[in-house]
């Protein structure tokens, strides 16, 4: 994405929504009310190339965001492996790049020590290394609190409740998927839903704009359902 189509998301985010933290995000989806459109800006895996664009273009608007990083990129340098098996190899960011982004109030969280599927990761020892170990290694590096985990890929087949309890167990504040999906004021909150921000600015507002057509019968929404009183229906 380009900084003047990121410069162009942001413009839009922030005249149609509140841009807040994750940590702002889940209290409003706990408190179960919510009138305000909201959103949370994350990022994953550690890219260096977001030192020129992204984080200073976030800093200069005073937006909050989350960073999360596979911990062994920044240690080796070498570039992630799906970008690898794209025969594409960006620079992972440097440790000196997150005590940098730390300083300026964006908040770190973990994304596993090797990017790995954590779906099909059975050896518990290893899921916890790949978890907690990412959060530790931020911990030292950085000297915050890392406080939420994204699963990498971030699809439903590269988590497992496995992984799931080991985020809970490890005393993280909630983890984030790649679902595609909102998150409304009626869950714990615990799990966090997120869109991808495509390239294209259109596409962002078509998936981030409540269209009622887009809603068959059975996919009401769930603030519909606890509003109609028991027995009402015909
Ligand atoms: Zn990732």
């Amino acid at each position: 994405m380009s900084h003047r189509d990121f410069a162009m998301q942001l413009d839009w985010l922030q005249a149609n929504f509140d841009v807040v933290s994750l940590e702002e995000a889940q209290r409003r989806v706990r408190s179960m009310h919510n009138d305000r459109p909201t959103v949370a800006i994350t990022f994953d895996d550690g890219y260096a190339e977001n030192s020129q664009t992204a984080i200073p273009e976030l800093v200069r608007r005073n937006l909050p965001a989350t960073y999360f990083v596979a911990t062994d990129f920044m240690r080796t340098g070498n570039a992630f492996p799906h970008d690898r098996q794209r025969g594409v190899e960006l620079q992972p960011n440097t440790i000196d790049d997150l005590r940098h982004y730390a300083a300026l109030g964006i908040e770190l969280g973990a994304h596993t020590k090797s990017h790995s599927n954590c779906g099909t990761i059975s050896d518990i020892e290893l899921l916890r290394d790949e978890i907690m170990g990412s959060a530790h290694q931020l911990e030292q590096w950085c000297q915050v609190p890392i406080r939420y985990f994204s699963f990498p890929y971030g699809m439903p087949v590269n988590t497992s409740q496995l992984a799931v309890d080991i985020v809970r167990e490890a005393g993280f504040a909630g983890f984030c998927t790649a679902y595609t999906a909102w998150n409304w004021p009626c869950s714990d909150g615990f799990h966090l839903r997120r869109i991808h921000a495509d390239p294209g600015l259109q596409s962002l507002k078509n998936r981030l704009t409540l269209d009622p057509r887009k809603l068959h019968d059975d996919q009401k929404l769930p603030f519909e359902e606890t509003l109609e009183p028991s027995g009402s229906h015909t």
